[in-house]
């Protein structure tokens, strides 16, 4: 039961280490019908032509995965007047309806699991074990802010007083809300802003990463099949020159944003020199986090979630661990096990069960990542370099996971979204510096700690304001409406994803005082 004592579950599972269950995973998508999916803009009463462009696989390089006509600047407009009508009839209907579409949304999610794994293995590059967990986030967005605006959202609360009246407060729509969503969580950061701002009982234009459209279009198709009106939620492919355009718009009564904390200044400064409503800003963006490892830690625990936290999902995490401090006297063992673990890595068909690591998103992710790796290796210590898969694979847009070692925390100076593990050493007597070093940052999304030593957590947890701590574990992968997920300064605006404060910010608040 959630907070308000609604019921709610979790998604189920799936045991990959059991060969029936993976052997159904790998063949039902195997039997998917790609490519399949040719989107474009879902504005009710327009009908868009335009050319449609190819979506290719990060994986090869030439898998099609499927089409998109992508929306122009003239869109938006069509965008807000629809989505404007369709406020009207959407923020009335009872939440306990707007709730009831996101479990169908969940439910239709599980029973097409397959095929949006075959859309996220090749139009993402997920593996295995990141396309469900990413369905199951979606799943589990889906279900528990359908819950808890059953809490949040019926007739409201009578509040205490003296004043003799009936006095009620309650939460309801804003109006237009705009969702602006990244690549590496196609499908559950996606769908989690937008069912949080439907169910809230706004109307939302959707605006996915434009290299990930086709799973945003497979899933806004399915929530109008949940029962969310097609003027409730419009679907708006394109580039940053949409996003612009939307959050520049009069009408806009909020935005949604999970992307780099550039992209969040920008919204930022949009939505402030618009001479109109002022509205919220729900930002998510990056980090440069870190973890600490002390000489009491356990090695082969350090050693497994530090190749979870850097290289799963080939680092392209929000949360993912990109400097990682040890304690000087366990330094020289620890990097050992650490490059020989990152050798074990398996890079290869994400679709494939013994496959650890899949491409990163495109070309330039990839130019990026290498380009920074390249200009580390003038003054740093490269300790460890992983192979890109040749053959097949070739044309597809890889970076092997790679080790580096800091003379000191500061040459790490921007958030690299890739597979690159920076270390550095630091003396117990230290900690300090280092506590001081990772608030320098300006970040504060995921921070890891592993010390058997509990005044040491504590005090670590203590003194740095980083919105997701994980102690003597790996730091991806918050479950939703457990582990509440977001962080602060450069990393956010909160309120945190999966929480119980979410809902609230995409909702106005409203006093009815009735004098009985
Ligand atoms: N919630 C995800 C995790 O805990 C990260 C989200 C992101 O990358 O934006 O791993």
């Amino acid at each position: 039961r959630d907070l308000y004592g609604e019921e709610r579950r979790n998604s189920a599972g799936l045991e990959l280490g059991c060969a029936k269950q993976r052997a159904a995973l790998t063949a039902g998508i195997a039997n998917s019908a790609m490519p399949a999916v040719q989107a474009r803009p879902l504005i009710p009463g327009v009908t868009v032509t335009g050319s449609e462009a190819a979506v290719i696989s990060p994986v090869d390089g030439k898998t099609k995965a499927g089409s998109v006509v992508m929306a122009d600047t003239g869109h938006v407009e069509a965008a807000f007047t629809a989505a404007g009508e369709g406020f009207k009839a959407w923020s009335r209907r009872p939440v306990e309806e707007r709730a009831a579409a996101l479990d169908k949304m969940a439910d239709l999610m599980e029973a097409d699991f397959n095929r949006l794994m075959a859309i996220l293995c090749c139009e993402g590059g997920k593996t295995l074990p990141d396309g469900i967990a990413e369905i199951r986030e979606a799943v589990d967005f889906c279900r528990y802010y359908a819950a808890e605006a059953r809490g949040l959202f019926g007739a409201g609360r009578l509040m205490p007083g003296p004043t003799g009246e009936e006095d009620r407060y309650r939460y309801r729509g804003r109006g237009v809300f705009v969702c602006i969503s990244p690549w590496n969580f196609p499908l559950a950061i996606f769908l989690g802003q937008v069912c949080a701002g439907l169910v809230a009982g706004n109307t939302v234009i959707a605006k996915p990463a434009e290299q990930t459209p086709l799973i945003a279009y497979e899933a806004v198709r399915m929530l109008h099949r949940a029962g969310v009106p097609e003027a409730a939620l419009i679907y708006l492919p394109g580039d940053g020159r949409i996003g612009a355009a939307l959050t520049a718009h009069q009408k806009v009564a909020g935005v949604a944003f999970t992307g780099s904390t550039e992209t969040a200044w920008a919204i930022n400064r949009a939505l402030a020199e618009k001479r109109g409503p002022i509205v919220p800003l729900i930002a998510e963006t990056g980090g440069i986090n870190a973890m600490i490892v002390d000489a009491t830690a356990l090695p082969e625990q350090v050693c497994d979630d530090v190749m979870m936290s850097a290289f799963r999902s080939a680092g392209q995490r929000c949360s993912a661990l990109r400097l990682l401090f040890v304690q000087s006297d366990v330094a020289d063992s620890l990097l050992t096990m650490l490059e020989g673990a990152a050798r074990e890595l398996a890079l290869g068909d994400p679709r494939l069960p013994s496959t650890d690591i899949g491409p990163v998103i495109d070309a330039e992710a990839r130019d990026g990542i290498l380009a920074h790796v390249e200009a580390m290796r003038q003054d740093q210590t490269l300790r460890y370099a992983g192979k890109a898969p040749g053959g097949d694979l070739a044309g597809g847009s890889w970076v092997a996971p790679h080790i580096i070692e800091l003379d000191k925390p500061e040459a790490l100076r921007k958030e690299v979204f890739g597979p690159v593990l920076h270390v550095v050493r630091y003396e117990s007597k230290d900690l300090d510096k280092v506590l001081d070093a990772i608030e320098a940052t300006g970040y504060g999304l995921t921070l890891g700690v592993h010390s058997r030593i509990d005044a040491t957590v504590k005090m670590v947890v203590d003194r740095l304001s980083v919105g997701n701590v994980y102690v003597n574990r790996n730091t991806i992968g918050a479950v939703v409406g457990t582990q509440p997920f977001g962080g602060s300064g450069l990393s956010g605006t909160g309120p945190k994803a999966g929480g119980p404060n979410y809902l609230n910010r995409f909702a106005l608040e409203q006093v009815v005082s009735i004098n009985t």
